[in-house]
């Protein structure tokens, strides 16, 4: 795997986020996983979410070790905070594709109607009145239908991406970042990934998110083009460019 990948969760361990930089540290019996970035503040923060992972963001400066010895000190609150989410279930998984499921697109739920078709009626997906319509020749065969929608998503993420990727070079312009070749690409773990010949590649399922955290996978990328590895620099680029950008990273990961 690439340094410069944008991790995404796995379907088998939504729990235990993958992260950009993930660090481990040992608080008696547990290990704490968390994720660590840089920003110009002056003190350490760290912050424990209802998905249960673990953020740390760190001044530019710090060494490693004493971020390590920060986060062994507040041991004992972060294994509480834990605790406290992990009472709360986290939603279920709809993938039997029936009539009912809810399925996302750019960050909204719709409701999935699988209709039988007949005849020589050709097959569909629409999305209407807040309704996926699927006309489907396999109504109950979920693979056929997973399939029907997937390519309806595959479809809208090849044009949607084009068309952020050319609203987030606006917003990077000032950086002399050029246009990089843009390709949608199933990924297990990763969300986005600047490959070394200078392509950027995007996860077909960010197209199931907001168009909010859609902007910030691209742009992370764009600063690759600019700094290939996750090193201070990087960081200094993405917090001028995308201020919020943790902001929109979490929600991104807190999205089924
Ligand atoms: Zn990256």
């Amino acid at each position: 795997m690439s340094s410069n990948a944008l991790q995404k969760p796995s379907s088998s361990q939504n729990k235990n986020i993958a992260h950009d930089n993930l660090q481990t540290v040992d608080y008696g019996t547990t290990t704490l996983k968390f994720n660590l970035t840089y920003s110009n503040r002056k003190t350490l923060e760290i912050a424990v979410y209802p998905d249960q992972t673990i953020w740390v963001t760190a001044p530019e400066q710090a060494e490693m070790e004493k971020i390590h010895d920060k986060v062994r000190k507040r041991g004992r609150w972060i294994v509480k905070q834990l605790k406290y989410f992990n009472r709360f279930d986290p939603l279920g998984d709809h993938d039997e594709y029936v009539s009912g499921e809810t399925h996302r697109y750019l960050g909204k739920q719709y409701r999935l109607k699988v209709i039988q078709t007949k005849g020589d009626q050709p097959e569909s997906v629409k999305l209407k009145g807040g309704y996926f319509q699927i006309w489907s020749n396999k109504k109950g065969d979920k693979d056929h239908v997973k399939q029907q929608l997937d390519s309806w998503y595959r479809e809208k993420a090849e044009k949607k991406f084009d068309e952020r990727l050319v609203a987030c070079l606006e917003t990077v312009k000032k950086y002399d970042i050029k246009r990089p070749q843009l390709q949608v690409y199933n990924m297990e773990k990763r969300w986005g990934s600047y490959t070394s010949s200078g392509k950027v590649l995007l996860n077909p399922e960010l197209i199931k998110h907001p168009v909010y955290c859609i902007d910030y996978v691209i742009i992370h990328e764009l600063c690759h083009t600019k700094q290939p590895h996750h090193d201070k620099e990087f960081y200094r680029l993405l917090n001028k460019v995308l201020p919020d950008w943790q902001r929109r990273k979490h929600k991104l990961e807190r999205f089924k």
